[in-house]
């Protein structure tokens, strides 16, 4: 089955925008807890996809040698997937570009994976802000990139942008029907 990897710094709001995607309160667990979901797990939507949340990454109180260990992990994890059609890289709409995040896509762009970005707890800003915000991103990616990723606006206290992801994923599976054998 296709599957659509998400992942992002710790505390971005992934377990609870996964809880928004799955509408089962209960799966992800969220936490207050920043660096809680340590181990891959796969959720099964719709019967047609795989939504695999992948641990946190950039928690600055976790040691250098765990780092490592979760690097090591979600480099293994990109390598070996063949069924990945797209990773979300979530980050905060609130924040600036943040170094580790832009890292994160570029290493993502080298290695030939497709990345969306979704940006998160769009419910703490205003309108006007959000749409700077975005725009301020957009920009620092063009210094790198040719064109922009995907943006997906998310709020899960809101409820806002989950329609638009899961009309996004359909699309993108409905193509892999048409086109495989
Ligand atoms: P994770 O570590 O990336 O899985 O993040 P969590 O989903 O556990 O959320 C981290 C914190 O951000 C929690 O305190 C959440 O209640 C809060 N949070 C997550 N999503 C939102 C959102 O859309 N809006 C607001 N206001 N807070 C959020």
């Amino acid at each position: 089955l296709p599957e659509y990897a998400f992942i992002g710094r710790s505390n971005v709001g992934k377990s609870s925008l996964i809880n928004m995607l799955t509408s089962r309160k209960s799966l992800a667990k969220t936490s207050g807890r920043p660096g809680k979901t340590q181990l891959i797990n796969h959720f099964l939507i719709n019967k047609n996809w795989h939504l695999v949340d992948l641990p946190g990454y950039g928690y600055a109180r976790v040691s250098k040698s765990a780092k490592k260990v979760f690097q090591k992990f979600i480099t293994q994890y990109f390598a070996f997937r063949e069924q990945l059609v797209t990773a979300f890289v979530l980050v905060d709409i609130r924040h600036k570009p943040q170094p580790i995040d832009l890292e994160f896509m570029q290493w993502l762009g080298e290695n030939g994976i497709p990345f969306s970005i979704i940006f998160t707890k769009a419910d703490k800003l205003k309108p006007k802000a959000i749409e700077n915000h975005v725009e301020i991103y957009k920009n620092v990616l063009l210094e790198t990139w040719e064109e922009t990723p995907n943006c997906f606006i998310t709020s899960s206290s809101k409820s806002i942008g989950k329609e638009n992801l899961l009309e996004y994923i359909n699309s993108l599976n409905e193509n892999i029907q048409l086109t495989s054998p």
